[in-house]
């Protein structure tokens, strides 16, 4: 089996976020983290593929047909004349302030990051091989409206519609992100062709805030042994394997790891070997999708981990 790594063209890191403070604070979304990442998945086995010519048109597509067209003329024009960003709670997810500003790089980036998506679903869907979207800016908070949590564009809800498009009829998306993927959810929620399952933080501190329980939510409100987590993995993919999932997007975020600035779980980076392995033993096509992740320091080796069972 190859795992095929496919990464847009290099986009700027967003220059700040609001934290709930009302303080502006440097973003930790930083093309540093790829670099990790790509390190490690190589390492592991992992092989570069090419982007593809004709992905920037079927990303603008499928993008257009999973978000509103309000929220992607705002990514698109929505900085005014003379300003560097615009931050508008307009664009917030439900019950949320916005502390993402939207920037005149941004939908070049969301695009790109879209179209290596979409080109690793097709690699998927084509080849039957695994394939990883190494993108940033992450998706799994952009919802059908809104956009937030470094979040412009799903990511995930994209790569699972091209796969349709490709012919696979149920696609299930895992999620095992540190926080929940409200966007991901609430795009996907009634639809039972895209079953969704995710483990996750759902101490009322972390974002998105709030946490219903659900089919397929497996929310955790402290730091999970590693034990824990697995089994809560192991569940999460069952709950898609009654679904009768036939492809998996897997939403990735390093972020459940000990040290990071986002998260404040203790898991250490090579419990992705085993959360891979539960992954390849559904024997489905599969696609992962970067999320979150910003401990530098564990990333290339949580991506190595999870390449050599993967790969
Ligand atoms: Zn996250």
């Amino acid at each position: 089996m190859t795992l095929h790594v496919v990464i847009p063209e290099e986009s700027q890191a967003l220059p700040f976020t609001v934290e709930p403070s009302g303080a502006q604070v440097a973003s930790k979304e930083i093309p540093e983290r790829i670099h990790e990442i790509l390190a490690g998945l190589l390492d592991g086995g992992a092989v570069a593929a090419p982007l593809g010519a004709d992905g920037l048109a079927r990303a603008e597509r499928l993008v257009g047909a999973v978000h509103d067209k309000e929220l992607l003329d705002h990514l698109r024009h929505g900085v005014p004349e003379g300003a560097e960003s615009v931050l508008d709670s307009a664009f917030a997810g439900p019950g949320l302030e916005q502390e993402t500003p939207v920037t005149r790089g941004v939908w070049p980036a969301a695009l790109g990051a879209a179209a290596a998506a979409v080109r690793a679903a097709e690699l998927t869907a084509r080849h039957g091989e695994n394939s990883y979207a190494l993108v940033r800016p992450p998706g799994h908070h952009a919802g059908p409206g809104w956009y937030g949590g470094y979040c412009f564009v799903n990511n995930a809800v994209v790569a699972a519609r091209t796969l349709q498009e490709e012919g696979v009829s149920r696609v299930g998306i895992l999620d095992v992100d540190y926080h929940l993927g409200n966007g991901t959810l609430a795009l996907v929620q009634g639809d039972p062709t895209v079953p969704f399952a995710s483990v996750h933080s759902s101490d009322p501190k972390d974002f998105p805030y709030v946490f219903e329980p659900g089919p397929g939510l497996f929310g955790v409100r402290s730091d999970p042994t590693r034990e824990g987590f697995l089994a809560l993995v192991a569940d999460a993919l069952a709950h898609l394997r009654r679904e009768n999932a036939a492809a998996l997007v897997v939403s990735v975020g390093y972020d459940v790891l000990a040290g990071d600035p986002h998260g404040s779980w203790t898991l250490a980076p090579e419990v992705f070997g085993p959360v891979a392995a539960l992954i390849a033993e559904q024997r489905l096509p599969t696609v992962f999708v970067q999320e979150g992740g910003y401990g530098l320091p564990s990333l290339r080796g949580a991506a190595r981990a999870l390449a050599l069972e993967a790969s």
